[in-house]
């Protein structure tokens, strides 16, 4: 294939229908037929990229190896396919703006009036364009983000209009809508679906599949009446029916023939079947566990569980790998600070503890209580990144007897002058960043239950953090007990720490949750489920 080819996912009806798992389990499908796939997002916000956003509004951060700061879909994307992503597969509102912005004022325009149409909708299909002229891919998947028909979205929808002008049948639009079913009428509703096709062409865009999220099974009338009222094929009506966990959407979105369709509308002939027998393997490892743990995760967003939804997926991998059922008890960091009584009921009987990362002090307190108990009770512990810098803190605290330990960050109030024992990093980039983003290297000690997890000396790991382990303090540390396990060969910062005389006791200041996927699980990971149901 010479050029890519496009595919565009748009929403209707509701948010929240998943077409992020969709396009991710498309673009799965394509790459176990042996096409190289690429998928991106597009977001009709317009915060510049999501860094800034409240993770309770917005779930999680996700952060690619180049270090930018992206939607949480793109941890879908890179957890289905194995395929990495960077800047350019997340494209905001924000980002289109200032740079259009940027451009008109270097009279980059050269005195014309900078419109939405056609200068906005230029912006965004260069930006849709650039995966594919990289020549890497020969399908680039783009997920428009929101619901169409929002005033946010429109200019994508007209710059999707223009790209199936422009690419005729190298172009194709699959749109996502739902499919309710009224109890009392005891029938599907085909309404919204409708409404909302009416208004993708309202616009000039005629979808060219249809995936229908629903509760219960289309049946064939349903089909018939959703192909014929909405301009499409029967074959190209796709039931997307809820499924009990997101990595048995692939199979489901094969049997309804979704790219299968995909192909015969882009004229693909000749393309392998899809090879899914590894996936089907993580599957049925998933499904039959013959283990069982309970890992604690203490955070202080825990009542939105897509806050930490890289690390939760990890558990996922982590316990297909190892073939063992990981329950997660969420626990609210600061329930931890009401009192010893309630630590121990929240924290007992946990077979592991992960003190997950997060900025500012709230919480911290509880955090650090999590730090104390797994370490005194021999409970198996993964600190990150804020985790991690708490573990550092409890053990300085209470093993060094350093009680003014702390952070400027965390500040939690002790009555003691402040040690500190996190560096603030110095200006790190150009752009006068502060934070450490994206992949830097970390080389292991091979005495380290880090390097029996990784089996390798030198790993490279995603970082999003503004501090670090002060290593002016790093020999009071290690005749007491903390060993730095992990350094950054360039820097010499301080990566990973362990306490050897424990079972398992690990701080790492990157994100081991962000690189994890079904081919390839964290190693961290599967070493603190395997710690945690000692196998
Ligand atoms: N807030 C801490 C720092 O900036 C940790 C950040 C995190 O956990 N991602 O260093």
């Amino acid at each position: 294939m010479i050029n890519a080819k496009y595919i565009f996912v748009t929403g209707g009806v509701t948010s929240s229908l998943g077409k992020g798992i969709i396009s991710s389990s498309l673009a799965l499908l394509l790459k176990s037929r042996g096409f190289r796939v690429t998928n991106q997002k597009l977001d009709p916000y317009i915060n510049v990229d999501p860094g800034t956003l409240n993770p309770y509004e917005h779930g999680e951060c996700f952060v690619t190896q180049d270090g930018a700061e992206t939607d949480l879909d793109l941890g879908h994307y890179e957890r289905f396919t194995n395929v990495r992503t960077s800047q350019a597969n997340n494209v905001t509102t924000g980002r289109i703006y200032s740079s259009v912005i940027e451009k008109e004022r270097k009279g980059e325009y050269l005195g014309s009036t900078v419109q939405v149409i056609p200068h906005i909708t230029d912006e965004i299909k260069n930006r849709i364009k650039i995966l594919g002229n990289t020549g890497n891919y020969d399908f680039v998947i783009t997920e428009i983000g929101g619901v169409v028909g929002d005033i946010e979205s429109l200019p994508f929808v007209e710059a999707v209009r223009q790209l199936k002008r422009e690419f005729g049948k190298n172009a194709i639009v699959i749109h996502l809508t739902f499919v309710p079913y009224l109890a009392a009428a005891g029938e599907l509703k085909t309404k919204p679906t409708q409404n909302s096709v009416k208004d993708m062409m309202s616009i000039g865009v005629q979808p060219d599949i249809i995936v229908c999220r629903c509760e219960k099974h289309l049946t064939q009338s349903v089909r018939d009446k959703i192909s014929l009222f909405c301009n499409v094929d029967k074959s190209s009506v796709i039931e997307s029916i809820d499924a009990p966990t997101i990595y048995e959407v692939p199979l489901k979105m094969m049997e309804e023939g979704l790219d299968t369709q995909v192909l015969k509308l882009m004229d693909v002939t000749n393309a392998p079947e899809p090879d899914l027998s590894k996936w089907k393997k993580f599957l049925y490892r998933l499904n039959n566990p013959i283990n069982e743990v309970t890992i604690g995760l203490v955070g202080k967003y825990v009542e939105l569980h897509d806050a930490y939804k890289s690390i939760s997926e990890s558990f996922i991998h982590a316990g297909a790998a190892t073939q063992t059922k990981v329950n997660i008890r969420w626990i609210h960091s600061e329930t931890l600070e009401g009192g010893e009584d309630i630590a121990k009921e929240k924290l007992e009987g946990l077979d592991g503890i992960l003190v997950a990362p997060g900025f500012g002090s709230r919480g911290i307190q509880g955090k650090l209580i999590a730090c104390k108990y797994a370490r005194e009770n021999n409970i198996p512990f993964l600190g990150i990144c804020l985790g991690m810098q708490c573990a550092v803190i409890e053990f300085a605290r209470n093993v060094l007897n350093f009680k003014g330990a702390n952070s400027v960050e965390m500040q939690p109030a002790t009555p003691y002058p402040v040690i500190d024992m996190m560096e603030e990093q110095k200006k790190i980039s150009n752009f006068g960043h502060t934070m450490r983003l994206g992949n830097y290297p970390c080389r292991l000690s091979e005495n380290s239950k880090i390097f029996a997890a990784y089996g390798t000396t030198d790993i490279e790991e995603r970082h999003r953090h503004r501090y670090e382990f002060n290593s002016k303090y790093k020999s009071d540390f290690e005749t007491n007990g903390m060993v730095a396990t992990g350094i950054n060969p360039d820097s010499s910062l301080i990566e990973v720490v362990e306490i050897p005389s424990h079972p398992f006791y690990v701080g790492v200041q990157f994100h081991p949750e962000y690189a994890s996927t079904v081919e390839q699980p964290s190693p961290i990971f599967v070493a603190f489920v395997k710690a945690a149901a000692h196998i």
